[in-house]
């Protein structure tokens, strides 16, 4: 059933799914193409938030974060906000080769040795019957050329959702959440996620790579929460 939604999504004609108008077989429509929420372009190689002639920013250096990299395509604003939300709450499953696409076209494929995808708890992906990260790296590793690796680690704690918490709670919230089954020793490692809000869950998952031996770690998501 899956199969066949995308297959019938990237088929038929759809209507721009930012404004309604006449958006052929893309998902949006050629004005709002133009208009997606961009990111400013100077920022910090670490953290992906703006920083003046995109130096490393304060917060990377006081309290660096256990990721080396991060690359974002967006920012998490109208409509690529309510185009994760649609692809991970109500499964169109056909936003996700499409943001893998965008991101593909913009950055070259990191110098890296495989892709991993955020893990989902198993009861979360039961209940959502898909890992939307998995669904982009998908096809981001497919464009990149590089192998996706799945089932190498997992989210074995349950969480309470990151972003019901306060931001300084949310590094508490997350520790230990995660667990490699396998050792990553020597790894450079692609992290793909959908959104990167505190960058709290990416900074814990990015901790047990680096205890399981990987040694460099760049997270790539499709939005990135801009502070207030
Ligand atoms: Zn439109
Ligand atoms: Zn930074």
């Amino acid at each position: 059933m899956t199969a066949i939604a995308r297959l019938l999504d990237a088929l038929l004609p759809h209507d721009c799914y930012a404004c309604g108008a006449h958006a052929g077989r893309d998902m949006l429509c050629r004005d709002c193409l133009q208009s997606l929420p961009q990111l400013p372009g100077e920022r910090c190689p670490q953290c992906a938030l703006p920083s003046p002639h995109g130096q490393l920013c304060g917060a990377c250096l006081r309290d660096a974060p256990h990721y080396d990299a991060s690359l974002a395509r967006w920012a998490y604003e109208f409509p690529i906000r309510e185009m994760v939300q649609a692809l991970k709450y109500q499964a169109r499953l056909a936003m996700a080769p499409w943001m893998a696409r965008a991101l593909a076209d913009l950055e070259p494929p990191p110098e890296a040795d495989c892709l991993i995808a955020l893990p989902l708890h198993p009861a979360r992906l039961a209940e959502r019957g898909f890992n939307q990260s998995v669904e982009i790296a998908r096809d981001l590793a497919r464009h990149w050329g590089l192998p996706l690796v799945i089932d190498a680690c997992v989210k074995d704690r349950m969480v309470e959702p990151q972003a019901k918490l306060p931001w300084k709670a949310r590094r508490k919230n997350i520790r230990g959440a995660f667990r490699c089954l396998e050792g990553m020793s020597g790894q450079r490692i692609v992290v793909v996620d959908d959104v990167m809000t505190t960058g709290a869950t990416l900074d814990e998952f990015a901790k047990t790579l680096k205890q399981r031996g990987a040694v460099h770690v760049t997270n790539v998501v499709i939005a990135r929460t801009l502070p207030g």
